[in-house]
This record gives C-alpha cells, sequence and structure tokens, in this order.
C-alpha cells in the first residue's frame, strides 16, 4: 500500500489554458481572433453539460465562439448545411459536432463533411492519417492528447514502458495507442477491449494502464500491477439519491481500493476531464494559426 501521486487534471489544464490565453492575445494583436463552432443536436443532457462547458472556456479565453443547437429532428441534409457553411465561414477555425448525433444522423458522414483544417476533434480521416503518420500538421483527438499532456507534465516516462489501453473507439482508445507507441513516446502497446480474453492478466502487465471503456468501476485492484500509472477516461453517471441531481459521477476504475496500489492515478471527476477542452483549445488555436 502506498499513497499514490493524484495526477490534478483541473490545475494542468488551467495551465494549457494560461498558454491558450496568452496566445490568443498574441493572435488578436495579428487581427486573428480564434472562432470555435459547437453544434449540438437534440436534447442529450451529458452533451449539453459539455457544450455549455466549451463554450464557457472560448468565452474565458477571449476567442469568437458560435453555439448552434438543432433540434432533435434536423435531417441530415440541414445538419451537411449548417457543416458547409461553417467550412465557409472564415470568423470560424474550428468546426465541431457533438457526439452522440441523434440515430438518424450519419455521424461518419458528418465528420468527413467538416474540412479537415477545421476539423479540431481529429475524428476526418485525413486527421486520422496524420496521426499515423506523426505529421504535426494534423489534428489530435482532445481526450488521448490531454491524457498525454497529463503523463508528460507529470514526468511519467513512458519510453519502453508497457501500456495497455482498454478500449479501441475512435475518439480515445485508437488514438491514445497510436500517441503511445509514438517515436515521441515510444512505449508498448497492448490494446484490449470487449473481446479480449482474461483482461484482468492483460492488464496486469500495465506500467501504464488507460481505461476508456464507459462501465463503471469496472477495473479493480488485483487488475492492477503495484506501482503502475492509472489514467482513467471513464465518466459514468450512476445513480445516486444524495446528490441533487441524483447522480454522481464515476471512471471506469474503482478508485479507492486501486488508488493505494499505484503510484499515479487521474480522479473522476477533476482528471482527464478538463484536460479534453484544454486540449480543445489548443487545437482551435493550432488551426486558427495554421489557417491565417
Ligand atoms: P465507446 O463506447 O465508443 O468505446 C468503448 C470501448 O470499450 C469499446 O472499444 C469496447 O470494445 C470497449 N469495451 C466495452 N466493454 C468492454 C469490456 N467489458 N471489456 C473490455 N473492453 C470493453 O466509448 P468512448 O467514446 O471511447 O468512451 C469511453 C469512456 O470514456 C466513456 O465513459 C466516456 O464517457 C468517456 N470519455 C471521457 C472523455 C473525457 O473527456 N474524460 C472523453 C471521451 C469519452
Amino acid at each position: 500500500m502506498t499513497t499514490p501521486r493524484i495526477l490534478d487534471g483541473k490545475s494542468v489544464a488551467a495551465a494549457v489554458l494560461d498558454e491558450c490565453r496568452a496566445e490568443t492575445a498574441g493572435l488578436k494583436q495579428l487581427g486573428i481572433t480564434p472562432g470555435l463552432a459547437v453544434v449540438l443536436v437534440g436534447e442529450d443532457p451529458a452533451s449539453k453539460v459539455y457544450v455549455a462547458s466549451k463554450a464557457r472556456t472560448c468565452a474565458e479565453l477571449g476567442f469568437h465562439s458560435l453555439k448552434i443547437e438543432l433540434s432533435a429532428d434536423t435531417s441530415q441534409e440541414e445538419l451537411l448545411q449548417v457543416v458547409r457553411d461553417l467550412n465557409a465561414d472564415p470568423a470560424i477555425h474550428g468546426i465541431l459536432v457533438q457526439s452522440p448525433p441523434p440515430k438518424h444522423i450519419d455521424e461518419e458522414a458528418v465528420i468527413r463533411a467538416i474540412d479537415p483544417r477545421k476539423d479540431v476533434d481529429g475524428f476526418h480521416p485525413e486527421n486520422v492519417a496524420k496521426l499515423v503518420l506523426e505529421d504535426p500538421t494534423g489534428f489530435v483527438p482532445c481526450t488521448p492528447a490531454g491524457c498525454m499532456k497529463l503523463l508528460e507534465v507529470s514526468g511519467i516516462d513512458t519510453s519502453g514502458a508497457e501500456a495497455v489501453v482498454i478500449g479501441r473507439s475512435m475518439i480515445v482508445g485508437k488514438p491514445m495507442a497510436l500517441l503511445l507507441v509514438s517515436r515521441k513516446s515510444n512505449a508498448t502497446v497492448t490494446i484490449a477491449h470487449s473481446r479480449s480474453k482474461d483482461l484482468a492478466a492483460i492488464c496486469r502487465r500495465a506500467d501504464i494502464l488507460i481505461a476508456a471503456v464507459g462501465r463503471p468501476e469496472m477495473v479493480r485492484a488485483d487488475w492492477v500491477k503495484p506501482g503502475a500509472v492509472v489514467i482513467d477516461v471513464g465518466i459514468n453517471r450512476v445513480g445516486d439519491a444524495t446528490k441533487k441531481s441524483g447522480y454522481r459521477l464515476t471512471g471506469d476504475v474503482a478508485y479507492q481500493e486501486v488508488a493505494p496500489r499505484c503510484a499515479a492515478i487521474t480522479p473522476v471527476p477533476g482528471g482527464v476531464g478538463p484536460m479534453t477542452i484544454a486540449m480543445l483549445m489548443k487545437n482551435t488555436l493550432q488551426a486558427a494559426r495554421q489557417l491565417a
């Protein structure tokens, strides 16, 4: 049993946002105001919270921010037209369509319609290719970029480390694995997923364990190698009658029992979540610079 280091995403994100604020001021002196458009289709409550928080952060940094809220019955063609208009708008440097859209929307087609130079989520195939190619002009998806920044700022050496990523989504798991295996990070990476056999044994190999599954407290103490670094990406709402909202947020890691085994761990909330928004702002600044 040890006292783990708590990787405080809130304070690291605040430092990243300070850098962004300074860079924004510099760009404004050159006549460029970074602009981010966030499109929300429908009424998903978690998405509404994320979109509001993104708009608030834009305002704090002095960005031009556009929040486009569309009703749940918006057609695919109407949404594509909104994206095309934003592609053509010179005041907008970054576009994101909040996931998940309603079921009748083909999310893949919407992502492909976004100008890759404005795709600050990093989901367009052109940016996925650039991630694989390690081309720094591409946009790296914000959540895995935030995890890497947190590891880097915390002085955690990934080189030669055995890393296990649980989850293979295009938003978190796959880009996370690519970043860890890149020539900059040099980890040895395993991607585990819903069909992996003996997940606990795979996880026990990890010096760095990244959980991005969406299952509350799935990772238990005996899945974790003593002294490992654990990054919990999961954000799960679980019912809690003691809370005014009726729920509390929990990660994919059983924090109370896992933390004492770790060298370092991220809390939920206050770990990866704040880093995601900070990296979105960084990506928008990159887009504004590259489009200038
Ligand atoms: P997803 O549903 O797209 O992918 C989940 C992945 O987990 C899949 O690849 C699946 O193979 C794997 N999986 C599912 N059940 C499994 C099991 N029993 N064993 C092993 N693997 C299993 O989810 P996502 O978009 O990658 O998000 C994952 C989690 O991260 C969610 O809780 C989400 O809310 C959270 N998230 C957090 C942030 C943040 O800013 N912190 C950002 C994005 C997602």
